[in-house]
């Protein structure tokens, strides 16, 4: 039997994230002290400690911060996707995100290529990816 990949497990700070995904919308905290985003969730904000924040949408827009191309297979799931490429995206309001960039061979991904968020559907569960905006 093919193994499966692992499926995320959401915390109670995380999980309006995952439903968010679910409907495919990116949702993060975002202060309505400062009005600042931030990730990964927590009860507070990151930027100045209040506790009033709402779950709001991103552009689901950024660039690549950093990204490394991954040869090695770490899960037998991932077998038939080595090198795929995972990285740090910055999003246009700020956070950064650890997510695969699907639909570009990893020797073609740079630093500061434009993204977009795409969303894989994962099981009972959807993971927010990134695509390469042509
Ligand atoms: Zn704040």
């Amino acid at each position: 039997m093919a193994e499966t990949k692992p499926q995320p497990r959401p915390s109670p700070e995380s999980a309006p994230f995952w439903e968010g995904a679910k409907a495919h919308r990116l949702l993060l905290p975002r202060c309505n002290g400062c009005g600042r985003f931030w990730f990964p969730p927590s009860r507070r904000c990151v930027h100045c400690l209040s506790a009033d924040f709402d779950w709001t949408e991103s552009a689901g827009v950024g660039r690549i911060y950093s990204f490394v191309v991954f040869h090695r297979v770490y899960h037998p799931a991932f077998e038939q996707e080595v090198p795929y490429t995972v990285a740090i995206v910055e999003l246009d309001e700020g956070p950064r995100l650890i997510a695969n960039i699907v639909g570009t061979k990893p020797d073609a991904v740079r630093c500061d290529m434009r993204v977009r968020v795409v969303f894989e559907e994962r099981g009972d569960q959807t993971i927010p990816q990134f695509a390469v905006v042509a």
